[in-house]
């Protein structure tokens, strides 16, 4: 197996042209037989990396996924493809499996995607030691991580695929990235050569922007009502709010529905099957929503409520904009939320250690939301990337909080904890900053370092707000693990010898926080004004595929497809190869009714111009098949013969019946036809005219090449 067989099967199968940064190099480290472990954002592209090694190698490829909704949308999505693929788990009713178990051994299925209870059943192990198995992926690994947010005990019990199945390479992906869920799988899965891809978080084009919660059903609404028809979620933390929030919507006449644990299953399927089919546009929904949805057209996400913890926060925003279009994130926050979390989490039923760290991550969570620092520097930060520059696609970026040189309170607070021993928590380290005289500085003999009470110019709160920015900007950090204490980064302490400047700022006065940006309107141009035509077009078009087929819209084409056949309108099946997300498949099966919309539009708008009521076209035919000559249906019609040809030979390359010998002796046609692969798409008339010195008049030739093209599709 290589990578140029890997990159037809991209094309073939996936429409895509290259692969992304990364995919490439862990392809080649399956096909080397090899473990890896692959952490990449949601919408990263991590599917990729097992599906293309299941296509192009012997064998098949089994992918263990925890969630049933899921493996059904990747198996949808695989099939439209032409990928052979299956799901199998315990809510399918045996026959089913048993259809699913005979596929399998008779070599149909390239992908299998079971859950991790079907893996690891008695009544499962049969059948995995009778089929050949290609690779094995475990897909959201870090649900093996009692550390991470989404612990399901059951994956604790793959640990038997490495022992059992030594030469069949592993691949674990998750989206979670912190340094202790990644330890924790590979121990945990017994992956000890594995090797690590760490691809880079950031989703560039999510924009992630920060609201202070005072106002906010006002402010949500003024910011859907920006983005008509576009899908979006609305996350809250109480099932109440969802609702009583959807409402409000529908009285506004918003096409919403609320979505939590509690409604019936049957109500929550609609809800989802609504939302994915682009029939409800607008969720609100506890956390309960969107595990288990891959659609990719999601446009924004908000935060109604402040989520819990950062990883959780960056999971929920990332499910905008898989697809890699300009979407957007918004947080509303406000110190409530932070009381009510805090709350919960005291009276639940938790160690104290659990209750520490649970505490700890939404300390960080509140601070991401409060700090002047870039958000998207924030969060990478937090999941241990460096990231330099500002992002400028975020609030802080767009609207900066007035800054100062804060070189001497990053060297005051490192020296300070460095002091330590690095073996204090927030609080104690302002209090040795500001020389208190708790017990503990005594205890610990803090009063004795040199920088005790070296910061008494800040108050306690400016001081966490100043290490909540220091922590941001990935100068300290914090061992969640270890009591949560603080540490000092290698590029703190780089910051700190090198004696680099800070840039710092103080907490912003509350009236400051509340301004809001308006966003600029753009004017439309006439040719912005014909694509978006086009482009609705195209929606409708897809959302009459997808009922036929009975897949949701984002599965018959992504919105990066539909937008890209706007800008191009390909005219001829290898024009749409070209589009990003159209392989043989979606050629085979679409192509006809894609090309049909773009040419179509194509004569009614851009060549003929005025005509703007209905297809110039089908008029022409229209008349054509009343009888008329061409001569009277160009006169009728105020256009050339000419044209009127043209328009005749695209409803005859569609399939309808026309005598074309009455214009061309089969002989010519044939002749003209035997020419044609000496030109490329899409053939100018001029050059053929030529290349026969002008035996051959337009006509001839135009029916030439509808004959070619008709005879290429009906083949
Ligand atoms: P993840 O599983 O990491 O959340 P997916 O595998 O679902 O991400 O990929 C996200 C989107 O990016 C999908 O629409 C997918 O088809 C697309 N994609 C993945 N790899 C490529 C590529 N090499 N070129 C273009 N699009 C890609
Ligand atoms: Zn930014």
């Amino acid at each position: 197996m290589n990578l140029t067989q890997a990159h037809s099967a991209l094309k073939k199968y996936f429409g895509y042209d290259q692969f992304r940064p990364m995919q490439a190099d862990i392809i080649q480290s399956v096909y080397d037989g090899k473990d890896a472990l692959v952490l990449m954002p949601t919408g990263g592209g991590k599917s990729i990396c097992y599906q293309i090694p299941a296509v192009t190698m012997d064998g098949l490829a089994l992918v263990v996924s925890p969630l049933i909704a899921l493996m059904k949308d990747q198996v949808e999505g695989l099939r439209a493809n032409g990928v052979p693929a299956a799901f199998m788990n315990s809510s399918m009713s045996s026959s089913d499996q048993t259809a699913v178990e005979n596929a399998a051994l008779a070599g149909q299925i390239k992908i299998l995607y079971v859950s991790p209870e079907k893996l690891v059943s008695q009544s499962f192990q049969p059948l995995l030691k009778r089929i050949r198995i290609s690779l094995f992926a475990v897909d959201e690994a870090h649900c093996i991580s009692a550390w991470g947010h989404d612990f399901r005990p059951e994956y604790t019990q793959l640990k038997f695929l490495r022992a059992q199945y030594p030469g069949v390479p592993l691949l674990a992906l998750t989206a979670t990235a912190d340094k202790l869920t990644r330890r924790d799988i590979l121990a945990q899965m017994d992956m000890n050569d594995a090797e690590v891809f760490v691809s880079s978080f950031d989703r560039p084009n999510i924009s992630i922007n920060v609201l202070p919660g005072q106002r906010r059903f006002e402010q949500l609404e003024a910011f859907i009502k920006q983005r008509p028809g576009q899908s979006g979620i609305i996350y809250c933390l109480a099932r109440r709010t969802c609702v009583e929030l959807a409402e409000k919507l529908m009285a506004k006449g918003y096409k919403a529905a609320p979505y939590h644990a509690e409604l019936p299953s049957a109500l929550r399927n609609k809800i989802q099957d609504d939302f994915i089919n682009d029939r409800t546009p607008i969720i609100c929904a506890t956390i309960a929503f969107g595990m288990g949805i891959d659609k990719s057209n999601v446009r924004y996400i908000i935060h109604y409520n402040l989520p819990r913890n950062l990883e959780g926060y960056y999971q929920e925003i990332g499910r905008a904009g898989r697809d890699g279009l300009p979407s957007e994130a918004l947080l509303f926050f406000s110190y409530a939320d932070v009381q009510t979390y805090r709350q919960m989490f005291e009276s639940g039923e938790a160690s104290q250690e659990q209750k520490d760290l649970k505490i700890a991550k939404l300390n960080r969570m509140y601070q991401f939301a409060e700090a002047p620092v870039c958000r998207r520097k924030t969060v990478l930060n937090y999941f241990g990337e460096a990231y330099e520059d500002s992002c400028g696609n975020c609030d802080i970026c767009r609207n900066p909080p007035k800054k100062f040189d804060g070189t001497v309170a990053v060297q005051k607070a490192l020296s300070a904890l460095l002091r330590t021993g690095e073996k204090v928590g927030m609080n104690l380290l302002v209090d040795v900053l500001r020389g208190s005289q708790r017990r503990e500085i005594y205890e610990n003999g803090f009063h004795q370092i040199k920088t005790y009470g070296a910061g008494k110019e800040y108050s306690f709160d400016e001081w966490i707000y100043l290490l909540s920015q220091m922590l941001h900007m990935g100068l300290l950090e914090i061992a969640y693990d270890e009591h949560s204490r603080l540490r000092v980064t290698q590029s703190g302490k780089d910051m700190l010898y090198a004696q680099k400047q800070v840039p710092l700022a103080l907490p912003p006065s509350p009236k400051a926080a509340t301004k809001k940006a308006e966003p600029a309107t753009r004017p439309v141009s006439q040719t912005q004004q014909l694509r978006q035509e086009l482009l609705d077009r195209l929606i409708q078009l897809r959302k009459k595929l997808s009922q036929q087929e009975g897949v949701p819209p984002y599965i018959v084409f992504s919105d990066v497809t539909l937008h890209a056949l706007a800008d191009k309108r390909p005219l001829t099946d290898l024009d749409l190869l070209q589009i990003s997300g159209i392989g043989e498949r979606k050629l085979q099966r679409y192509g006809d009714a894609i090309l049909n919309c773009i040419r179509e539009f194509v004569m009614e708008k851009v060549e003929g111009g005025q005509n703007l009521s209905g297809s110039t076209y089908l008029q022409t035919w229209e008349m054509f098949q009343q009888g008329e000559p061409i001569e009277a249906i160009a006169q009728t019609r105020g256009i050339s013969p000419v044209t009127v040809i043209s328009h005749l030979a695209v409803m005859y390359e569609r399939g309808e019946m026309i005598d074309i010998h009455q214009w061309a002796s089969p002989e010519e046609l044939d002749i003209i036809k035997g020419a044609l692969p000496l030109f490329q798409e899409p053939y100018q008339m001029k050059d053929i005219f030529e290349h026969f010195n002008k035996r051959y008049d337009y006509d001839k030739i135009r029916w030439g090449i509808a004959d070619w093209k008709r005879a290429q599709k009906f083949k």
